[in-house]
């Protein structure tokens, strides 16, 4: 079981403490000053990119999906490839540019002040390199981290994606005990040297396009928490094959899709983490799961925030401009009252939605997925030594299985329990307040806006159906506001029980 170390740091009469609620205050002094510089330097990067590849195109692409729902936006893949956007996040351990997971938020913001499924195209890869470092195979992460600093230098991209989604199970997945009663089937059967896995996982964003699946099997699934696996599964290999692409209401340049496995073998080196690999740990293979998912859950809803945080803002800027040309009554629309109240409403909601994600980056870069990365002294080593250098001197982190089991054992077992519940708490309100308030901001944008909101040229119709899906993946809202109560509310609370409703 996880430890309770929670300490009472001036606890409040519901019970959270001063750093539950206040890690802003707390990273002032933690937080390596040069990650700002990162954060203005991916704005830049974005801004350029939005400028150049992204608005041009955005409403163009829309249509063109939204006629030939086929078509797959390999042109967009392939120009964020040449900007080095699908290695700009990969610690340079593993070869990558190593900015820190925190500036990725704002990057993101940037993009969907454009068009979110852009967005998508970048930010899924990571949630499927967020998922290889929160199992800590350091040797599987880095032959991967290698096909994709290669594809980048041979334009050929390599990118990931992270499948979990099964037809008979969505929300069931992200949680131990909803997975234990739930429908999963995705078995994977031990033989020599690996596993035979057969099972379809659907709505996978980015599976027409990745490289590697990482990809959630059961080697009992009457058992899944208990004997779950993570594993990769190339594009290539034998028994796996991509069934039909979903036609989305919105983020339509981000595919999502079936992947079909038929008795697909996946050797032992490309298993992130089974219960072989944890049973020397203390902690069980079960609570080990559930690790796993807050984890990578916290960093991907940061991501989820920032887009929603992109989408709000964009809205307010389509309308800003709408309001500055358009008369009503002999009156600039600007100058009226109440436009300028829900104008100053929808400027709130970005805010909110920003702050928010700003957050849980201070939470991830003090208790969650970047706090090793984060120390002071690793950070400026990592950052102003050149990649070759830092290869060399993190190689036997990656060669020597002794490395691995101490750093899983640091992940794992001396994991404080209300180190995790921080970050799942606040990554799980970021997530439903960001996206909740995207969709605010276009209801709104589009009731001042009247008939010419409805037009497609206007952008804020494309917002409104690309913000409806930022409420479902990455756990429903209603799954996260759960999540929000397990973890910040619930907790430490005997009488509370969860997940129970029949
Ligand atoms: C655009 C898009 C992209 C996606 N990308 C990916 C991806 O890359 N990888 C991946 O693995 N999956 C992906 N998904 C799948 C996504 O994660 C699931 O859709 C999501 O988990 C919800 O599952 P479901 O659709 O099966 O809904 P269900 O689980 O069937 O839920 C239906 C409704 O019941 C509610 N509900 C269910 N259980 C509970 C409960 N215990 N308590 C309260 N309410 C509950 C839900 O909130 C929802 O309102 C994507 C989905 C979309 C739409």
């Amino acid at each position: 079981m996880l430890k309770n170390t929670f300490i009472s740091d001036h606890a409040d009469s519901s019970g959270l403490s001063f750093p539950d609620m206040n890690c802003n205050l707390m990273a002032i002094s933690r937080q390596p000053r040069a990650i700002t510089k990162e954060v203005r330097k991916a704005i830049r990067m974005a801004r350029r990119f939005n400028e150049t590849v992204v608005r041009p195109n955005a409403l163009d692409m829309d249509r063109k999906i939204h006629e030939d729902p086929d078509y797959l936006p390999w042109e967009w893949v392939r120009e964020a490839n040449r900007h080095g956007f699908y290695t700009m996040w990969i610690p340079k351990m593993f070869g990558g540019k190593g900015y820190s997971f925190t500036s990725i938020a704002y990057f993101l913001e940037e993009i969907s002040t454009c068009c979110v499924g852009m967005a998508n195209l970048i930010g899924v890869h990571y949630l499927g390199f967020a998922t290889l470092i929160a199992t800590w195979n350091l040797a599987l992460t880095r032959r991967i981290s290698l096909e994709v600093i290669q594809g980048e230098k041979t334009d050929t991209p390599c990118l990931l994606d992270f499948a979990i989604t099964e037809p008979g199970s969505g929300t069931d997945t992200s949680e131990a005990d909803l997975a234990d009663k739930g429908n999963l089937a995705c078995h994977a059967a031990r033989e020599n040297g690996g596993y035979r896995v057969n099972g379809t996982k659907i709505f996978i964003s980015n599976a027409h396009f990745s490289t590697w699946h990482l990809v959630l099997g059961y080697e009992d699934i009457k058992k899944p928490s208990d004997t779950f696996l993570f594993f990769a599964v190339r594009k290539d290999a034998g028994g796996f094959s991509l069934g039909r692409k979903e036609r989305k209401m919105g983020q339509k340049a981000c595919p999502a899709s079936e992947l079909i496995l038929r008795d697909c073998f996946v050797p032992d080196e490309q298993v992130c983490v089974d219960k072989r690999q944890t049973k020397n740990l203390s902690m069980s293979h079960r609570d080990i799961y559930q690790i796993i998912f807050d984890s990578v859950c916290s960093s991907s809803k940061a991501g989820v925030c920032s887009m929603g945080a992109g989408i709000s803002r964009g809205v307010y800027e389509e309308v800003l401009r709408f309001a500055s040309n358009t008369i009503i009554n002999g009156s600039l629309m600007m100058n009226l009252e109440w436009v300028q109240c829900r104008l100053a409403d929808m400027l709130g909601n970005v805010a909110v939605s920003r702050l928010m994600y700003a957050e849980i980056n201070f939470a991830n870069g003090m208790f969650g997925l970047n706090k090793m990365l984060q120390i002071k002294p690793l950070y400026y080593l990592f950052r102003y030594l050149p990649v070759k250098v830092v290869q060399v001197l993190s190689a036997p982190m990656t060669r020597y299985p002794v490395f691995q089991k101490i750093v899983r054992k640091m992940q794992f077992d001396w994991k404080k329990r209300e180190e995790l519940e921080r970050t799942t708490g606040w990554a799980s309100m970021a997530k439903f307040t960001g996206s909740d308030l995207a969709v605010e901001n276009c209801r709104i944008g589009l009731s001042l806006m009247g008939q010419a909101g409805s037009r497609h040229e206007n952008r804020v119709e494309k917002f409104f159906r690309d913000s409806k899906l930022l409420q479902i993946y990455e756990g429903t809202n209603q799954l996260n506001r759960l999540e929000t109560f397990k973890s910040l509310i619930g907790r430490n609370r005997h009488e509370i029980h969860m997940f129970e409703d029949k």
